[in-house]
C-alpha cells in the first residue's frame, strides 16, 4: 500500500515535470515567472522521494535479515528438540548402567548368603575360588566400561545442546539489533513523509496554476511542444473495429471492447485540451500530444459518462495515465472505447489513421 502511494506521488512529479518542459518552451506566456519556484519545489520533492525510496530499500533489507534470522532460529529449535531427545535417551542408558553397576558393587561388598564375598568364600577349592574372582572381576570391569561409555555419550550430547543454544543466543542478538535498525529507519521515514507532505501542498498549489497556465496558452494557440513519437495502446485488448474498414468506411478510429468501467489510458504524454459533450461521442476527451512534422497531434476518447473521466482541461498527462473508464453512451452498440487520432491545428483537425502509431489489433 505504501509503495503505491509513492508511485502516485512519483506520477504527480512526472506530470508536473512534463508540464514544466512544455511551459518552459513558451516562457513568453504569463505566469512563467513562477517556473523557477515550481522547479525548485519539484526538485526538493524528488529529493525527498529518493530519500524515502532509499529508506524503503534498507527497510526491506533489514526485514529480509529478520526473516532469515527467524528461519535459522526455527531450524536451531528443531535441532535443540532433537538433541534433547538424544540427551534423554543417553541419560536413560547411563542411569540403567549406573544402577547395574551399583547393584554389582553392593553385591561385591556384601557379606551374606547371596553376596559375592560369601560366594567366593564358599568355593570348594582354590581353583574354584580363583575362577570366581576372575568371573566377578570381568563383570565389574565390563559394567564399569559401559557406564563410562554412557557417561561420555551423555556429556557429548549435553555439549551439543549447549553449542546450539549459543547459536540461538547469537541469532536472538542479531534479531534485536536488526529490529533496532528498523525502528530507526521508520523514524527517519516518518520525518521524510512529513517533509514530503509540506512540499506536496506547495506543488499542488502550483498544479492548479499550471492548469490555468496551460489553458491560457491553449486559448492563445501558444501551447506547443514536440511530440515524442511513441504511443501505447489506450487499452490492452484486441480491437473489434479499425479505421475506415470496408464494412465501416466512416469509422474514424479504433474500437477497443472492455467491460463497463474498465480504465483506459493516455496513449502518450500530453496536455488535456477538451472534456465536453459531443454528439455521437456522448462525451469526448481530447489530449494534445505535441507537434509532429509541422502538425499538432491529438488523441480522442469517447462514449464515457463525464463522471468516469479522470482528467480535466489544462492537466498534464503522461503516457499510461488513466484518462477515463469504458461505457457505451452515445452512438455505441456495446461497452468499448472509441479511440481517434487527429492532426492539424487546434481549430482544424483532420482524422488520422491510428495505425500509424499503434498496432492494428
Ligand atoms: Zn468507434
Amino acid at each position: 500500500m505504501k509503495s503505491n502511494t509513492y508511485k502516485i506521488v512519483l506520477h504527480t512529479v512526472a506530470l508536473a515535470g512534463l508540464l514544466l518542459t512544455s511551459s518552459l518552451q513558451t516562457n513568453a506566456a504569463k505566469g512563467s515567472e513562477q517556473i523557477p519556484e515550481i522547479k525548485e519545489a519539484l526538485e526538493k520533492k524528488q529529493g525527498v522521494l529518493d530519500q524515502i525510496n532509499k529508506l524503503d530499500n534498507s527497510l526491506k533489507e533489514q526485514t529480509d535479515k529478520i526473516i532469515i534470522a527467524e528461519k535459522k532460529m526455527k531450524d536451531l529449535q528443531v535441532e535443540v528438540d532433537q538433541t534433547e531427545v538424544e540427551l534423554r535417551e543417553a541419560e536413560d542408558r547411563q542411569r540403567v548402567s549406573q544402577e547395574k553397576y551399583n547393584k554389582l558393587m553392593s553385591k561385591y561388598y556384601t557379606f551374606g548368603k547371596y553376596g559375592y564375598i560369601s560366594q567366593l568364600l564358599s568355593a570348594k577349592d582354590m581353583k574354584e575360588f580363583f575362577q570366581n574372582i576372575d568371573f566377578i572381576r570381568l563383570i565389574a570391569i565390563k559394567d564399569a566400561d559401559t557406564l563410562k561409555e554412557h557417561r561420555n555419550a551423555t556429556k557429548a550430547v549435553k555439549e551439543k545442546v549447549d553449542q546450539i543454544k549459543l547459536l540461538q543466543d547469537n541469532q536472538l542478538k542479531e534479531i534485536e539489533i536488526t529490529n533496532k535498525a528498523i525502528d530507526e529507519i521508520k523514524a527517519k521515514k516518518g520525518n521524510d513523509k512529513k517533509a514530503l507532505a509540506d512540499i506536496e501542498k506547495l506543488v499542488n498549489q502550483y498544479q492548479d496554476e499550471i492548469i490555468i497556465l496551460n489553458k491560457a496558452l491553449f486559448r492563445k494557440g501558444q501551447l506547443s511542444f514536440p511530440f515524442k513519437s511513441t504511443m501505447k495502446k489506450p487499452l490492452n485488448v484486441v480491437m473489434i473495429s479499425g479505421y475506415r474498414i470496408p464494412r465501416r468506411p466512416n469509422h474514424l478510429g479504433f474500437d477497443y471492447p472492455a467491460p463497463y468501467n474498465t480504465p483506459y489510458y493516455s496513449v502518450a504524454d500530453g496536455v488535456v485540451v477538451e472534456s465536453r459533450s459531443a454528439s455521437g461521442y456522448y462525451w469526448l476527451v481530447t489530449i494534445y500530444h505535441g507537434e509532429y512534422k509541422g502538425k499538432s497531434i491529438f488523441s480522442r476518447y469517447a462514449h464515457s459518462h463525464p463522471r468516469q473521466i479522470a482528467v480535466r482541461p489544462g492537466q498534464e498527462v503522461k503516457q499510461g495515465d488513466i484518462v477515463g473508464r469504458v461505457n457505451t453512451l452515445g452512438d455505441s452498440s456495446g461497452h468499448h472505447l472509441h479511440f481517434e487520432l487527429r492532426s492539424g491545428t487546434f481549430s482544424n483537425q483532420s482524422p488520422m489513421d491510428p495505425g500509424i502509431f499503434l498496432p492494428r489489433y
